[in-house]
């Protein structure tokens, strides 16, 4: 709202303030005059201290009411404004919260500034998501398009060829992944329940999962500590499996050479808890508020293998086995997943 606006506005207050005041002033003015001339004689000059008084008051009462008026009027001029520019997409905008005294309109910035962060927050989100969804698709076939075209050359060597078809192949099956993902998180969404079950033995299941990996625990020299107690579950356990692998690869990606992970299986009254941990990097606060979101990547400039979309997909797998998943983690040190299963 402009510096016009706000004028014509104190203006129109003022003046209403001023034609209740005068109105009152009429009536109770008209009320006391006919009340003295029934009650007493009225002697000649008797109206002009009253309408002097009343001339005064109005006066007065109008001052005070455009002084007044402002003061409450200025900080829903500038709430206004602000409004005007959320509403044009700037969602940088704040309020000076410490600047109102009266407690409602301190509590009205305070909310303006909370959903002003909270709208900034889902556009970064927006935009975030779209650049990792298409980076994910782009780069592998900006690859197989480049090794394409060299394959198309004339005299390559043999060694050359096969290489380009190497690439070119793993880059298709990157996409295929990638597709295959997406479709089962889709599904998984759209599905209510777990239908097929059946009872398989937990302890036993994470040992397997471990083993899927063992090629790249043993070329980083990482070390595992395993503490399962034996534990008989009844769940779906292909999905289940996939909650294991995608925490320990996690944990065998984030975490250097000669590093720890360590796997724990306890039952209590109501749940089964899991936890893998890890002494890698760790996961920031800022990181951590993210990392179960579609194609959210802590690392920005994706240079660590993967695509954002393991830890949605197991806090989905989650979710549908009624359960929860919890992380703690210091950078630098390393993180620990928590699964609780009900049991
Ligand atoms: P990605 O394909 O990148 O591994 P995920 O959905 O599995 O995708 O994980 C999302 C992000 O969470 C990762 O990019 C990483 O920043 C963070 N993250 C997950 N597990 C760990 C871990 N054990 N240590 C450090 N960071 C982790």
């Amino acid at each position: 709202m402009n510096r016009k606006h706000s004028l014509k506005l104190g203006l129109v207050f003022s003046v209403i303030i001023f034609l209740i005041i005068l109105a009152s002033g009429v009536i109770s003015a008209l009320l006391a005059i006919s009340l003295h001339m029934k009650v007493f004689s009225p002697p000649n000059n008797i109206l002009y201290p009253i309408l002097n008084l009343y001339a005064v008051s109005v006066i007065v009462g109008t001052t005070i009411s455009a002084v007044v008026g402002k003061r409450i009027l200025s900080p829903l001029v500038k709430f206004s404004g602000a409004l005007m520019e959320v509403g044009k997409g700037n969602f940088n905008i704040q309020l000076d919260e410490n600047k109102y005294h009266i407690d409602e309109l301190k509590e009205m910035s305070q909310n303006f500034n909370v959903m002003v962060r909270e709208l900034n927050n889902i556009e970064t989100f927006r935009s975030d998501f779209i650049a990792n969804v298409s980076h994910e698709f782009k780069t592998p076939l900006a690859s197989i398009e480049g090794y394409t075209m060299l394959l198309q050359s004339d005299n390559l060597t043999d060694q050359e060829k096969n290489e380009y078809t190497k690439k070119i192949l793993s880059n298709t099956k990157r996409l295929s992944n990638l597709v295959g993902i997406i479709l089962q998180i889709s599904r998984l969404e759209n599905q209510g329940i777990i239908a097929e079950k059946n009872k398989f033995k937990l302890d036993e299941q994470l040992r397997q999962t471990l083993l899927l990996f063992e090629s790249r625990w043993t070329s980083k020299n990482i070390d595992l500590d395993l503490d399962l107690d034996p534990i008989t579950f009844y769940g779906n356990e292909e999905l289940l499996m996939q909650v294991w692998a995608n925490l320990f690869s996690n944990a065998i990606k984030f975490t250097p050479d000669n590093g720890t992970i360590t796997c724990t299986l306890r039952r209590s009254d109501s749940f089964i808890i899991t936890t893998i941990s890890d002494n890698g990097i760790g996961i920031s606060e800022d990181v951590r508020k993210h990392i179960f979101e579609k194609f959210y990547q802590g690392d920005k400039s994706h240079s660590s293998e993967g695509n954002g979309l393991g830890l949605a997909l197991v806090k989905r797998i989650i979710d549908l086995c009624n359960g929860t998943i919890e992380v703690q983690s210091e950078l630098g040190t390393g993180s620990t997943f928590t699964v609780k299963l009900p049991y």
